[in-house]
């Protein structure tokens, strides 16, 4: 027999084992928003317009739809933002889904691309055979392009789809890596630096779990393809053993969250925001004299014969 909701005795959609829960339709709709909310006034001030890092997956629509309930009945306008890595396959569907529902939504479109941007897919830089995966050259060359899009629209902050399982993943890498500075860098970011527009993390309490139940209740479309380069042997283990962990001892990924958390808290009130330089090349603001976008170009030789 179906389990009664923990709050009014309906049938429950979900058991929350992190917390005990049994939540039915209404109340778990209820208890997401509410995390949403809590993550929106817990940061950087919103007052005109909010810049969406969307891919088409069940997170960053998930985190579209719920920004579109929150802020826009506040006047913040929406911009959604969706980067063209070159994918074959993959990207493409993504795309189409985003470019559908942000017009039924009204909301504005705006499209980056790998190969406007550097001269390249992603597919192209991978049929190279480079020296690194393909996820370090997508993110660096990703948030690029996002963050001139949000320079460009005058947003207040940028909003990406990271969920806690992301998070919980990123800083166990970062603790294995004793990169404390890197966990500082992973933001939301607390600082406003010149150059560059603060991020900010909505879902990052969230489990991803969650956000595809919340697209399937409220029918947020949304596709489900998963990034040919995913399985890199590096994220998928520390995935494995996030989900190992949580399964083990629910909660887990809410204790690592927690202790980021705590790290940045002391290391703010230790010291003064790193000061960013501008890189020497592109001019981007950078905390070395040439970015690694600009080193990833060099890497790669484009802009010589790709
Ligand atoms: Fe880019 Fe890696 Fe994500 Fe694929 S999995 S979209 S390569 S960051
Ligand atoms: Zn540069």
């Amino acid at each position: 027999m179906a389990s009664a909701c923990d709050r009014c005795g309906r049938r429950a959609v979900i058991h929350i084992r992190y917390s005990g829960r049994h939540l039915c339709r209404d109340h778990f709709l209820d208890f997401y928003v509410r995390r949403v909310r809590r993550e929106l006034s817990s940061g950087r001030r919103i007052e005109r317009r909010v810049v969406v890092a969307v891919s088409g997956g069940k997170d960053s629509m998930a985190l579209l739809h719920a920004l579109y309930r929150i802020l826009v009945p506040r006047r913040v306008e929406l911009v959604a933002v969706v980067v063209d890595e070159g994918i074959a396959g993959y990207r493409d569907r993504g795309l189409g889904i985003v470019r559908s529902y942000a017009e039924d939504l009204d909301v504005e479109l705006a499209l980056q691309s790998f190969r406007e941007d550097i001269g390249a897919t992603l597919d192209d830089i991978m049929a190279r055979r480079p020296p690194r995966g393909a996820c370090s050259y997508c993110g660096v060359f990703r948030r690029h392009l996002i963050n001139s899009a949000a320079m460009a629209c005058g947003a207040d902050v940028v909003a990406t789809g990271h969920t806690l399982d992301d998070m919980a993943q990123t800083g166990l890498m970062n603790f294995l890596r004793g990169d404390v500075d890197r966990i500082v860098r992973t933001g939301p970011h607390r600082w406003v630096q010149e150059g560059l527009v603060p991020r900010i993390m909505p879902l990052r309490w969230i489990p991803e779990k969650e956000n595809m139940l919340y697209c399937h209740l409220l029918g947020v479309p949304h596709h489900h393809a998963e990034c040919p380069y995913s399985g890199e042997a590096h994220r998928q283990m520390h995935r494995r053993i996030v989900l190992g962990v949580e399964a083990d001892t629910p909660g887990s990924r809410h204790a690592i969250l927690n202790a980021t958390e705590r790290i940045v808290d002391l290391y703010m009130a230790a010291t003064s925001p790193p000061s960013l330089s501008r890189c020497t090349r592109c001019g981007a603001p950078s905390n070395r004299d040439v970015c690694m976008r600009c080193r990833y170009i060099e890497e790669l030789g484009l802009g010589e014969d790709v």
